[in-house]
């Protein structure tokens, strides 16, 4: 069974593990699990004491940092909803989150509250308290709100632990009485956004800890293992199969501050972690690193991607490259990260018409049904929306009870995604419903372009999109980067999917570009492509 929140998880934890096991690693520094306990206590504590009330919603805007998580287990000791900010949002978007939670409490850098955050905080009604997490010089913040972590250190090779003791020295006990239960809002975690307005799901302590323990039980590792933190933390991907699933595992949580292929590997290297979990384009990233080794891989009992598609081509050279297989998992924030993944000992297959790679089977409790657009099922091998019924799926958005009523009829989620289901239960996500291609009435799914583009040996990244254009309605374009050292023709890559696919579905224009634009949980912005033109 579950631990009943992610508290109790920790709790057990901290209990059961030896006296020097770590919690955390970051460059150089380590926590034990017993110092994480009393400096998140004391993080608590300093919530409580400035009035924070249990319920109240406490924002995070950090990086993965050690910070990260004594900001997150201290706010949950003291009773809190933690809404996760992406470090990397503007001011209009953190005013907007603040405000729509109705946040009570942000934690942040000392360089991000000086850069704008102050400004930001003052146009939002309910912040009453802001603390300030100094990643970086500690700069004098002249505001009474505002509670400053005492020296915490730079990202980089620093003596962490005796930093992060002052703030336990200056600390508080936590309050009591504010225990919280499976029910409890854990978490409000805005979708990332690479389509429209950010929603807050709300995640309970119940959906991550069933989650957490999938992940456990599923893609099993040693217990104490060190788990890599590939995925950010402030995503729900980095939160659950990540950070939950080590707690619950009592494992040691690596963080090397944001993704950053160089600083990954020497993170692999120094710290050779048992697990990871991450977009493909972290891989990509990877794989295509000039200082790339298989002994980077070595110490990997489980590599798993997750949130964003996975091109078949992609686990089949990374294989052949470095030895790993990268399992395949399938979520949303709705339903708190996984809701499919590959099980243990098998592979998923590849659809033989479509060349999709199976994103694996529900997990258990866990229903997943293939809708017509009238709501009804379809028979196996035939696309419709996906939609998710099970323990992990939320109860619905915060604040929004229509935006609830659309996505989760009846409490099952309707995902926004085109997808298939074989006769032995595999699941397949063909792509999202609004991605879709309309060239001459015709249907194209740019995931299966993509996932040609993909097996071409100099293609890094790819993206499809439907262009506007006067004959056909829209036409197909790709995007694509290259890897290091190769070069190809634009021309080149269309003629090699026309030999390929049919007629209608191969990109008619094709541009090479440095880098393709993605979100910070790496995912690629097909959006974005859009309306660059
Ligand atoms: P928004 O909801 O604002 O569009 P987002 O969808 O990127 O943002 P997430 O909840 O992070 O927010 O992403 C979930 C989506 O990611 C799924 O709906 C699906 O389209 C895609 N996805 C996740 N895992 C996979 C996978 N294994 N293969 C293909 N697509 C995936």
């Amino acid at each position: 069974h579950p631990a009943e929140t992610v508290l109790h998880a920790f709790r057990d934890t901290v209990a059961r593990a030896p006296e020097d096991h770590p919690a955390l690693a970051y460059f150089d520094g380590r926590l034990t699990y017993r110092e994480t306990d009393t400096l998140s206590d004391s993080v608590a504590g300093h919530l409580a004491a400035r009035g924070l009330r249990r319920g109240d919603r406490v924002a995070i805007m950090l990086q993965n940092s050690p910070h990260f998580v004594l900001a997150l287990l201290g706010a949950w000791k003291a009773g809190a909803t933690v809404v996760p900010l992406n470090p990397m949002y503007k001011s209009g978007e953190v005013g907007h989150v603040l405000k729509d939670a109705g946040v009570t409490a942000l934690i942040c850098s000392d360089r991000a509250w000086a850069a704008y955050l102050r400004e930001t905080a003052e146009a939002a009604p309910d912040l009453t308290i802001a603390l300030t997490a100094c990643e970086l010089d500690l700069q004098s913040v002249d505001d009474p709100r505002v509670l400053g972590f005492e020296r915490l250190p730079a990202p980089g090779p620093d003596d962490l632990a005796d930093d992060l003791l002052t703030v336990a020295r200056a600390g508080h006990a936590p309050p009591d009485g504010r225990e919280l239960t499976a029910e409890d809002v854990a978490l409000i975690s805005y979708t990332s956004g690479t389509s429209g307005t950010p929603k807050g799901a709300m995640n309970s302590h119940g959906n991550i800890m069933v989650n957490a323990e999938r992940q456990r039980t599923g893609h099993p590792v040693a217990e104490g293992s060190a788990y890599f933190a590939l995925a950010p933390l402030f995503h729900i991907t980095g939160m659950v199969c990540q950070l939950a699933a080590c707690i619950a595992n009592a494992g040691t949580l690596v963080l090397a501050y944001r993704f950053e292929a160089g600083v990954v590997l020497d993170a692999f290297a120094a710290h050779r972690p048992a697990y990871t979990v991450g977009p493909s384009t972290a891989f990509m990233a990877l794989a295509a690193h000039p200082d790339v080794t298989p002994d980077h891989f070595a110490s990997f009992q489980v590599i798993s991607s997750g949130g964003a598609p996975l091109p078949p081509a992609l686990v089949e050279k990374f294989r052949a490259g470095f030895g790993p297989y990268i399992r395949n998992g399938y979520g949303l924030t709705e339903c708190t990260a996984p809701c499919a993944s590959v099980p243990p000992e098998r592979e998923a297959p590849v659809d033989p018409v479509s060349g999709t790679l199976s994103v694996g089977v529900p997990g258990p409790d866990t229903v997943v049904r293939i809708l017509d657009e009238s709501g009804q099922e379809v028979p196996f091998g035939e696309q419709g929306e996906i939609a998710v019924r099970g323990p992990q799926v939320v109860s619905g958005y915060w604040n929004l009870p229509e935006a609830t009523e659309a996505a989760f009829p009846d409490g099952e989620l309707r995902t926004g995604d085109i997808g298939f289901m074989d006769a032995a239960g595999w699941l397949y996500v063909v792509d999202r419903k609004k991605d879709m291609i309309n060239a001459s009435g015709f249907k194209v799914w740019p995931r299966e372009v993509e996932d040609v583009l993909y097996t071409h040996p100099a293609v890094r990244e790819a993206a499809v999109v439907g262009v506007p254009d006067a004959y056909r309605g829209e036409t197909v374009r790709a995007y694509v980067s290259l890897r290091p050292g190769t070069s190809v023709e634009p021309g080149e890559l269309g003629t090699y999917c026309k030999e390929r696919l049919a007629a209608y579905k191969y990109p008619r224009e094709v541009e090479i570009l440095a880098e393709l634009p993605k979100t910070a949980s790496g995912k690629i912005l097909r959006r974005e492509l859009r309306s660059s033109r």
